[in-house]
């Protein structure tokens, strides 16, 4: 069957290599869907420029690139070191403080001031993404933790810890991450990453900020502590998306662990209908280099048939010297997978007991008919989003276009596995919409003459109420 755009999303992370607009635009032709400003980099004015950027690039060529804010949490780092660098010794003992100072190689500054209370003797500090490691010998339980070196190496400047044992009493959201919420909402950005998320109380701590701010912003609850791995389905239930943050997770917990985890999360999210991005190393050696590795094309292949509904790039974006081969390549190896091994996914279960179980079912049902009629689309109109939702978490193999006179919530979709959003807003009789959208996409030459379409729709229109009817027909 005619197949032309690919299903799994991309996700790119801005930085130096990828903020100017040419480059940018290069990128979203070649399969970004939503782009990510993280906050752990970068000034607010330059934030700006590129958010700016990326709406101006919608405006002008009719996109509905997303943006995805990502707030850092309670993410803890060391303070500057000496020398560009300190070396820490195997067996050597320094001292972590909480009184910030230039580091040396017998005290360091943490950015966690009651890191000393919560500590205990024996837990194990990170530093570097893992790949320092120290234990805890002592604390004063004031501003100072004594520790022993066990993987030494050489400590340069802000970099991050991670405290896989400690119980940390940092909240979820910091001032910094406050402001640059601010900051995130009044840009109307269309999701907000949060980064180490312990419970679901944290996810319902921002939404209810978010709600009180009058802005619609959806939420990414970032998996990477061991904490969230313990809370997955309290979580799963609040968020509106979840990412496979490997970076962090892999740090936090037995790297080994990381892709049963990745599959165990894909698996309830998409049960959930909620969206899930599987982040980071995806394609790390094409920072410097233009052709990935075997292991990284494998990585991003195996994320699509795991059943993300997007895949994320970092470093490869934001600061690599390839960004548009980047998008390239992951382009090309998800086109692959789903032309040549869909369908890879289990059917969906119904949730009997769920509130919205009459719309479930027709949404479902919409993706059955669409399969024994070999349609090439899935059509609906939605005001809320959760047909968008619910259709695509079916992983149908017709395309999923949804129309809806919402433009934030059209950027939201921008993340989800197959969906494709178009702004409509004449919403007068449920035929005459129909014939309306079709018409678009004939225009578009996404459906054409003799293909089978499915349409749903929420009858009487202007009740805006839940999908509650499927129309099957041949174009003409
Ligand atoms: P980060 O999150 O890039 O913000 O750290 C992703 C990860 O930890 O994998
Ligand atoms: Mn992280």
């Amino acid at each position: 069957m005619r197949q032309v755009h690919k299903r799994t999303k991309i996700v790119a992370t801005m930085g130096p290599a990828s903020s100017k607009k040419e480059v940018l635009l290069s990128m979203i032709k070649a399969g970004v869907d939503v782009c990510r400003i993280n906050f752990s980099h970068g000034r607010l004015s330059d934030h700006l420029v590129v958010i700016n950027t990326i709406r101006e690039l919608n405006q002008k060529y009719k996109t509905n690139v997303g943006i995805l804010a990502d707030l850092q949490g309670p993410k803890i780092r060391i303070g500057m070191v000496k020398d560009g660098g300190i070396h820490l010794v195997n067996g050597n003992t320094i001292d972590i403080t909480t009184v910030e100072q230039i580091g040396d190689d017998e005290k360091i500054y943490i950015t966690y001031p009651s890191f000393p209370k919560d500590v205990r003797v024996g837990e194990v500090i990170l530093l570097d993404d893992g790949k320092l490691q120290m234990r805890v010998l002592g604390t004063n339980n004031k501003d100072t933790v004594n520790c022993e070196i066990i993987h030494g190496g050489i400590l340069t400047s802000r970099k991050g810890v991670n405290l896989p044992n400690t119980k940390v009493s940092i909240p979820s959201l910091t001032e910094d991450d406050l402001a640059n919420l601010e900051f995130a909402l009044a840009n109307d950005v269309e999701w907000i990453g949060l980064s180490f998320v312990r419970t679901a109380e944290d996810i319902v701590d921002l939404k209810r900020i978010i709600s009180r701010s009058g802005k619609s912003a959806r939420v990414i609850a970032k998996v990477e502590k061991p904490e969230a791995i313990d809370n997955i389905d309290a979580i799963i239930e609040v968020t509106d998306g979840v990412m496979v943050a490997r970076g962090d997770l892999g740090v936090e917990m037995p790297m080994e662990q990381v892709p049963v985890l990745q599959k165990m999360i894909a698996r309830k999210c998409r049960e959930a209908s909620k969206p899930v991005i599987v982040a980071t190393q995806m394609l790390e050696s094409m920072i410097t280099t233009p052709r990935p590795t075997r292991a990284e094309v494998n990585d991003v292949a195996n994320s699509v048939l795991d059943g993300a509904d997007a895949v994320m790039l970092s470093g490869e974006t934001s600061v690599g010297e390839f960004p548009l081969i980047v998008i390239e390549t992951m382009a090309k190896i998800i086109k692959n997978v789903e032309d040549t091994a869909y369908p890879y996914h289990t059917p969906k279960k119904l949730n009997m007991k769920s509130s919205t179980y009459n719309a479930d079912a027709v949404c479902g049902s919409a993706v059955y008919l669409s399969e024994k009629t070999d349609a090439i689309g899935i059509i609906s109109m939605t005001s809320s989003g959760y047909t968008a939702f619910e259709i695509s978490s079916h992983r149908p193999k017709a395309g999923t276009f949804i129309f809806t006179s919402n433009r934030v919530l059209l950027n939201s979709l921008s993340l989800l596995w197959g969906v494709r959003g178009f702004y409509y807003d004449k919403f007068v009789s449920t035929d005459e919409s129909i014939s309306d959208v079709n018409a678009i996409l004939k225009a578009e030459n996404l459906i054409e003459d003799g293909e089978v379409v499915i349409n749903t729709a929420a009858m009487p229109i202007e009740k805006k109420g839940k999908t509650n009817m499927i129309r099957v027909t041949v174009v003409e």
